[in-house]
């Protein structure tokens, strides 16, 4: 029963997050106007903004002028309620609260830096204070491992940023901070490492299909964000099998 409610408050939500992802990187309001098909500028009914069900039943045009959809929105729908449906599982009380509110930052951010190579300060500090609330009045960790965690997040692509001179944006560095307040240094640090060595292995073999060269930059964000992902289900073995080898 949770797990099914978890799906579609994830649909619902993922469809939230679709209209921050267009809008907050133009510029615009989230709440105003209501939502609108950006083809003829028509108002959109409940029926057509039902999350994924709508877009299938109007096959991905707008049911006035006929324009496009991206299969991008009902993707990100279902993508948002199977993330909740596995925090629902796997985690519970605020704990689970503060890691719903990060996944959704972080599938904005992802989606966002993907698309333009920014990630908006807007989510990020939305981000932020919404976690320090919550941690300063109901810690998941120790609040003093919280903040640690802020440090674990920003200092190392800081440094990285100040040695390599414009290598490292910094959005990466601020989402690294916000991702690290809600993870504690532990899973920030192993977040890190694994959001590095995807992005290090997509460059590898980007490079070795010709697609780009080291001269290219690479967007990190959406490399940060699934670290993240993947450290919040499978953190606390990878951490442990590491930790074992020595
Ligand atoms: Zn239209």
């Amino acid at each position: 029963m949770i797990a099914l409610f978890a799906f579609i408050f994830g649909l619902v939500i993922g469809s939230f997050l679709n209209v921050v992802i267009y809008r907050v990187p133009r510029g615009q309001s989230i709440a105003f106007p209501p939502s609108h098909c950006p083809g003829c500028d028509t108002h959109l009914k409940p029926m057509d903004l039902v999350p994924v069900f709508s877009w299938l039943f109007l096959k991905g045009r707008c049911r006035h002028c006929g324009a496009g959809i991206s299969i991008r929105y009902p993707l990100i729908e279902l993508f948002t309620a199977l993330i909740f449906l596995l925090l629902s599982l796997n985690f519970w009380g605020w704990q689970l609260i503060s890691l719903l509110i990060l996944s959704s930052v972080l599938i904005v951010a992802a989606v966002i830096d993907y698309e333009h190579g920014i990630i908006p300060n807007k989510l990020l500090l939305t981000g932020f204070i919404i976690g320090l609330i919550i941690f300063l009045f109901r810690p998941v960790l120790p609040l003093s491992q919280h903040l640690l965690g802020v440090l674990a997040g920003g200092l190392p692509l800081l440094l990285l940023a100040a040695l390599s001179r414009g290598g490292m944006g910094g959005g990466d560095i601020k989402l690294a901070a916000v991702m690290g307040l809600y993870l504690g240094p532990k899973l920030m640090l192993t977040a890190l490492f694994l959001g590095s060595l995807l992005a290090g292995l997509t460059g590898i073999v980007f490079m070795l299909a010709g697609k780009k060269t080291r001269k290219d930059t690479m967007v990190f964000g959406p490399f940060l964000a699934l670290g993240a992902v993947v450290s919040i289900f499978w953190g606390r073995e990878i951490l442990f099998w590491y930790l074992s080898m020595f």
